[in-house]
């Protein structure tokens, strides 16, 4: 079997911490290779060598930096196939949807080739009599990326373009279900001139995680994943005196008022649940249709579209949905299902009866779209974020029953609303409390020129990842206020000085 190990220093290295566990594909159940598990010496390694390089790299003229990543955006769009396929032998997803993710982290590399004018500061001349000021961004330091096995080439783009362009060096620590992708991309960003050091890659588990929280040289750890361990890295990396962003889970409801279009609506809300096979942390895992008429005719004619849904591994271009990612999770997808049974949900369509006939793949994680209605805030599948292909119906009679329902919701990621009323839609857009909102928009995903963030438990920190949150968090701000000697003279002043 294959070790998937380290990229430090420009270089694959292979593990030394003797600790390695196995990496399934989803579509066949089959362990095909194996992943290193860095020891805190390994990680030690990693952060002291992007350390060095980041005395030159932080230096690097912004617009040099910006060279580097627009020849690396260039390869990523000649070899996204490539990408997507690693993406799908480890995760699951289908070829267009690992393309779609592609091209989604591709559009922050685009964004940071833009660091010249990203990182231009702010002059005023003549803050006081001959006195001017400036203000510049300047990077951090070595700063480290811990992201999820749902988007394993997006999700750390969101955040190492932005973070190289400001001029920091990285340490990514991908998920270990997924690790593949990490490698392409660092093997990539060398190819596309980046000097050795500035991005390593270190695969492992909680002590690789662990080991980053607790090394002192580095400055900063944006982390993507579920909340409990979002929680862990904000708290624990804040309190070892770090700058955190941790992104959390989430439900996400998507509201279909009386007056929607319907099909839209369907539609929509079929790719939205389904797409990824529900392994989105913009899914929409709720449906909220307002009064029992909307409700009815949404099932009506969702049912046959989830019952047609075509599962299937990604080599199959008819597929839809592709597996769970690991039989861990599949188990643990199934007991949400037959909790919501069990709390008196009502099981629509069941994806529990779904079985791979595909010759080769009967052992894959797979599973049905499933559909529950007449779910209730109080029931477990509603409550926690169950990241599968199940779509929970909870009945709302008006608009604002429903806005309270999303409210009352511990997660506040990403949220949807479907009308043709102006008004309505204005007033959802402008009172909801959720980081991000769609207007007839199922996942609305903002583009790497705006940030990406939810509220409340979806988010630990205070900036968003990419556009210009990405530019805040990845720098600090230093202001040089300025006199020369031709400027006035004062005698000495010993009260604050202010303008007069
Ligand atoms: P996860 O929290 O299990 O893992 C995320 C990362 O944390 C991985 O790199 C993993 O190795 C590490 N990790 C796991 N357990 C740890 C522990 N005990 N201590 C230290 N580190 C640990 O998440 P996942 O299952 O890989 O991804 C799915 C989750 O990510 C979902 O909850 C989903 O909503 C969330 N997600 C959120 C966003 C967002 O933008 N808010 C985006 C994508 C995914």
């Amino acid at each position: 079997m294959t070790e998937i190990a380290h990229y430090i220093n420009g270089a694959h290295v292979a593990g030394t911490s003797g600790r390695s566990q196995d990496v399934f594909n989803p579509a066949t159940g089959e362990a095909e290779k194996t992943v290193a598990l860095a020891s805190t010496a390994e990680i030690d390694k990693a952060v002291a060598v992007a350390k060095e390089a980041w005395q030159e790299w932080s230096k690097t003229p912004p617009l040099r930096r910006a060279r580097i990543l627009d020849r690396f955006k260039m390869i990523l769009w000649d070899r996204a196939d490539q990408m997507a396929e690693a993406i799908s032998a480890e995760h699951g997803k289908t070829h267009d949807d690992a393309l779609g993710e592609v091209t989604r982290g591709l559009e922050v590399v685009e964004f940071a080739t833009g660091a010249p004018h990203l990182l231009k500061g702010e002059f005023t001349e003549n803050v006081g009599t001959g006195v001017d000021s400036h203000s510049v961004r300047q990077p951090l330091g070595v700063v480290a990326g811990i992201t999820p096995f749902n988007f394993p080439a997006m999700v750390p783009m969101w955040m190492f373009p932005v973070a190289l362009a400001c001029g920091n060096t990285f340490v990514l620590k991908p998920s270990e279900r997924d690790p593949s992708a990490s490698l392409l991309m660092a093997e990539w960003l060398t190819e596309a001139g980046l000097p050795a050091g500035v991005f390593n890659v270190v695969q492992g588990d909680k002590e690789a995680v662990d080991a980053l929280l607790n090394n002192p040289d580095v400055k900063a750890i944006s982390f993507v994943g579920s909340t409990p361990i979002a929680k862990y890295i904000y708290t624990t990396g804040t309190a070892n005196g770090k700058r955190v962003q941790a992104l959390g889970g989430a439900k996400n409801h998507m509201v279909i008022m009386p007056d929607a279009d319907l099909d839209m609506a369907v539609n929509a809300l079929m790719g939205a649940a389904f797409g990824s096979a529900g392994e989105r942390c913009m899914a929409i895992s709720v449906a909220v249709p307002v009064t029992d008429a909307v409700a009815d005719a949404l099932v009506e004619k969702l049912v046959p579209k989830i019952e047609a849904l075509k599962i299937g591994p990604a080599s199959d271009k008819a597929s839809d949905m592709g597996p769970l990612v690991t039989k861990q999770h599949l188990e643990k997808v199934r007991g949400y299902i037959d909790s919501g049974e069990a709390e008196g949900a009502k099981v629509v369509v069941d994806g529990r009866t779904f079985r791979q006939d595909k010759q080769g793949y009967e052992n894959g994680y797979y599973i049905g779209g499933t559909l529950f209605d007449h779910v209730t805030p109080d029931m477990k599948i509603y409550r926690e974020e169950i990241f599968g292909p199940a779509l929970s119906m909870v009945r709302r009679p008006d608009y604002q029953s429903a806005i309270d329902l999303i409210h009352s919701h511990e997660y506040a990621n990403g949220t949807a609303v479907f009308t043709r009323d102006g008004d309505v839609a204005r007033a959802f857009s402008q009172d909801i409390e959720v980081g991000m909102v769609g207007i007839n928009v199922p996942i609305p995903v903002p583009m790497a020129f705006h940030s990406f963030g939810g509220w409340k438990a979806s988010i630990f920190g205070d900036h968003h990842m990419h556009g210009m949150e990405g530019v805040r968090f990845f720098t600090r701000l230093k202001t040089t206020t300025t006199r020369w000697p031709s400027g006035q003279r004062t005698d000495p002043e010993f009260t604050m000085p202010t303008l007069g």
